[in-house]
């Protein structure tokens, strides 16, 4: 199975990726506890309607309860940490509700795609808006900076078309915390190259599991999260560069 993250974790560092299937994910981190309830509300925003400033930090603490108690645990946060999680998920769900949501057909849309016997594709978008003849857009939110959203975006694409045998009419990123957003209009051939790009990842990471080999290693700033740091060389490197 390759999903969406897994598919951008590989194209920054083969052998991070590598990591995750052999079961070594990042540790739980507070930007990433933010960015999950985060997005837990605008589902809810978008299912269940708005939500009052009165009942913000109740409905947050629903949604830990329904799915994020285990994450909530393993950062150990304080309740006074907890709720400035809170105000800062307020902070993104006032821009959220700045944002125009004509269309919305639904929210969290897993989609899923066997390209091939035993290759299982797999992701899931944040939401899905029905455009009439131009199609449908398919919308990534994110709660830190945009980052370079491109290949994830390419990924639901492909596996939209994959599962829908249509390709989306957009493909689309947005920042709450800076504002950046970007956009693309999905073509067959970039589809097909994605196609491509997986089809490969698919095969150099089960050639290297089965063997119990290793990958490419390449370093970059994603080396401070990642669980191989302590025995990286190159992962050390470049985060000393970093710090210094
Ligand atoms: S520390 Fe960096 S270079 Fe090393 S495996 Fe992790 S992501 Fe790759």
């Amino acid at each position: 199975m390759l999903s969406a993250s897994a598919f951008v974790t590989f194209r920054r560092c083969p052998e991070q990726a590598l990591g995750r299937m052999r079961g070594l994910y990042p540790a739980e981190s507070r930007p990433a506890f933010t960015g999950n309830l985060a997005h837990r509300i605008f589902a809810r925003h978008l299912t269940a309607g708005p939500i009052p400033d009165a009942g913000f930090a109740a409905a947050c603490r629903e949604e830990i309860g329904a799915a994020l108690n285990p994450k909530l645990s393993a950062l150990r946060l304080r309740p006074r940490q907890l709720d400035g999680v809170i105000e800062e998920v307020a902070a993104l769900y006032q821009r959220f509700r700045r944002l125009g949501l004509e269309g919305f057909s639904g929210a969290e849309v897993p989609l899923e795609a066997v390209p091939a016997e035993g290759v299982t594709l797999r992701g899931k978008v944040d939401a899905v808006f029905d455009e009439g003849e131009g199609g449908a857009r398919l919308t990534d939110w994110k709660t830190g900076s945009l980052g370079d959203p491109v290949p994830q975006l390419g990924f639901y694409a492909l596996l939209w078309a994959l599962e829908r045998q249509d390709l989306p009419g957009r493909v689309e990123a947005v920042s709450l915390a800076s504002g950046e957003r970007i956009e693309e209009v999905p073509s067959r051939a970039g589809v097909q190259e994605v196609a491509a790009e997986a089809a490969e990842a698919v095969t150099r990471l089960r050639r290297a599991f089965a063997s119990g080999g290793h990958l490419d290693r390449i370093a970059g700033p994603w080396c401070r999260w990642c669980p191989l740091l302590e025995e990286c060389e190159e992962g050390r490197a470049a985060t000393a560069l970093l710090d210094a």
